[in-house]
């Protein structure tokens, strides 16, 4: 153990847990599997959210919002999509509460029983839908391209800190369209978005790929994904997006009428990334020190720790680092001076340091004598000296650009070591044994034979690669014809 938390060796899950909480980024709730979500931790979230919302204005989109609560009925007009979701329902029933004659407190009014029964959106396509039916008659209303920020509710069995909770916050985008085309171009462009807000945001690699059906979002045409791998081994679904068809527009009688006057279903798509994204940061570049935060994520990139003895020493420091802290602010680096005198250096770094801030700047006697201070970063452990007379913006800026870089490099050498093509079953359980990590194996495109994969050794189809190639090979379970390579990976 080294402050508090386990290392990633000794119980992977345990450090996860332990890391999340210890780092102030989130922790449980009196509601099993709701979690409250600690400023830290919020701040990274409101820094995802800020460049996805960019991105998704970038590509055309608005925010909106629509309730909370789904009116049973609608829930029930597409049949796949009530089915997925039935298991994992809130159903509010009541509307008040009265005091107990029996004097046990308070219970819920037998009187005040909903006429119809609520559903707390697990998702909103048929909320959405049932709006859009009133909002399209012509072509000329179309394409509507919206998005919300939300909370959903999806009452999980098995939960974890912001991977899989029953309350969790996310956006979901909901397109619809004139053209079969359109839509599977948005489903796409969208997918698109997803990875490279991951990869050059989140500093995670990402397969981009289409789920097997029995994956497919309830009520989905094709789902397609991102998929990260994790420091363990296990893959993350990090986003889908999905192509909907006319599903939804039939279930909600959503017509419009074409420009050459014929009327038609409108196309659809829906696509969602959630705080489960922390998750994946957190998992992916974290060490036995505790975060690794790449730096266009950080709250804060640059944390500057004085060692000092006495109030004169302390304010000699601080003003000299006031004198470079607004120029690395005007550079759009965010700064931070940890001048608390109710704690030592060392716990400093070592919060610091479990925090994941990129860069550690400390100053003391000797530095102040030296015109110097001593240089951290968080990845790689490395320090240096750095003469004060040099230009100290342009050396954190490229450092920062070097942390954000190299993490993402260490990522991207993980997933290529621990993806493995295998020619046989007995192979492919000896690769998730031994290491884990993607599977690249044939497959006859049965659900049997997926299920029967997942039940003996709990591993799925991640994906089937949106460029895998042709390839004539035998399914390793079946031995049936298959013509290309799934993705195959233990998962969250
Ligand atoms: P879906 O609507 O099922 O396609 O999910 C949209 C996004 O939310 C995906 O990126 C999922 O990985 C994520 N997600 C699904 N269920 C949960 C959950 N219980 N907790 C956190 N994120 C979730």
């Amino acid at each position: 153990m080294s402050k508090g938390i386990p290392k990633r060796s000794e119980d992977y899950s345990l450090w996860y847990n332990e890391l999340v909480k210890k780092a102030d980024l989130a922790e449980n709730s009196p509601v099993r599997g709701c979690m409250v979500i600690k400023p830290y931790g919020f701040s990274i979230w409101e820094k995802m959210q800020a460049e996805i919302d960019r991105m998704f204005k970038e590509t055309g989109h608005t925010n909106a919002y629509f309730p909370l609560f789904i009116p049973k009925s609608y829930l029930s007009k597409e049949a796949d999509h009530v089915e997925g979701f039935a298991k994992e329902c809130a159903v509010v029933t009541h509307y008040r509460l009265k005091n107990d004659e029996n004097g046990n407190g308070v219970v819920v009014d037998p009187e005040a029983k909903l006429e119809e029964e609520l559903i707390v959106r697990p998702t909103s396509e048929t909320v959405i839908w049932n709006t859009y039916k009133n909002w399209v008659q012509s072509y000329r209303d179309l394409p509507i391209l919206v998005n919300q920020w939300a909370n959903v509710v999806r009452w999980e069995m098995r939960t974890r800190l912001f991977l899989r909770t029953a309350e969790f916050l996310w956006q979901e985008g909901h397109t619809a369209h004139a053209t079969k085309q359109e839509a599977i171009d948005e489903s796409v462009q969208m997918m698109n978005v997803y990875a490279q807000f991951a990869e050059e945001f989140m500093a995670v690699p990402v397969i981009k790929g289409i789920k097997s059906e029995s994956e497919r979002f309830a009520g989905a045409v094709e789902t397609y994904c991102i998929e990260a791998l994790m420091q363990d081994g296990k893959a993350l679904q990090a986003g889908t997006s999905h192509f909907l068809g006319q599903n939804f527009a039939k279930a909600f009688d959503v017509k419009f009428t074409s420009k050459e006057g014929k009327q038609d279903f409108v196309w659809g798509t829906s696509w969602g990334v959630s705080t489960r994204l922390m998750g994946a940061l957190i998992m992916a570049h974290s060490d036995d020190q505790g975060l690794v935060l790449p730096p266009k994520l950080a709250p804060i990139q640059v944390v500057i720790v004085p060692i000092y003895k006495g109030e004169e020493q302390l304010n000699a420091i601080r003003d000299k680092v006031n004198e470079f802290i607004p120029a690395l602010r005007k550079a759009g680096v965010s700064v931070k001076l940890d001048d608390r005198d109710t704690h030592k250096p060392g716990f400093k770094f070592a919060e610091w340091e479990l925090k994941g801030v990129p860069v550690r700047l400390a100053m003391g006697p000797r530095d102040m004598e030296n015109n110097t201070l001593e240089i951290a970063r968080r990845d790689t452990g490395e320090k240096e000296t750095f003469d004060l007379s040099n230009d100290l913006v342009a050396k954190i800026e490229g450092l920062l650009t070097d942390i954000q870089d190299s993490i993402y490099q260490k990522a991207v050498a993980y997933r290529a070591e621990h993806t493995t093509e295998v020619n046989s079953y007995e192979e492919f359980k000896e690769v998730l044994e031994s290491k884990g990590g993607f599977v690249s194996a044939h497959w006859d495109g049965t659900a049997e034979t997926e299920e029967q994969i997942k039940d003996e050794t709990k591993a799925t189809i991640r994906c089937i690669h949106i460029d895998a190639k042709e390839e004539e090979g035998v399914c390793i379970y079946s031995g049936k014809p298959s013509s290309r390579r799934v993705l195959f990976a233990k998962a969250y």
